[in-house]
């Protein structure tokens, strides 16, 4: 895993945790990122940001489906 502090403009916070996009997200964003895999996503609950690494204004929101579940609900 690829943990990484960085500001989050959908969270509007710093020090956010990002992750790499896995294979089903980055099938999404495929059309819009062609080839790119330096794609990264928040994981704060309820968050569907995700951008290139040093490119905020390159990000943008990931479908719904994909919104980051409340963390009680895993197990549920
Ligand atoms: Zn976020």
């Amino acid at each position: 895993m690829f943990f990484k502090k960085k500001y989050c403009p959908t969270c509007k916070k710093h020090d956010q945790l990002y992750r790499r996009l896995d294979v089903k997200e980055r099938a999404v964003v495929e059309e819009r990122h062609r080839g790119q895999t330096d794609l990264w996503r928040c994981t704060a609950e309820g968050c569907r940001w995700y951008q290139p690494w040093s490119h905020q204004r390159g990000g943008a929101k990931l479908p719904e489906d994909f919104k980051n579940p409340a963390p009680d609900a895993a197990g549920k």
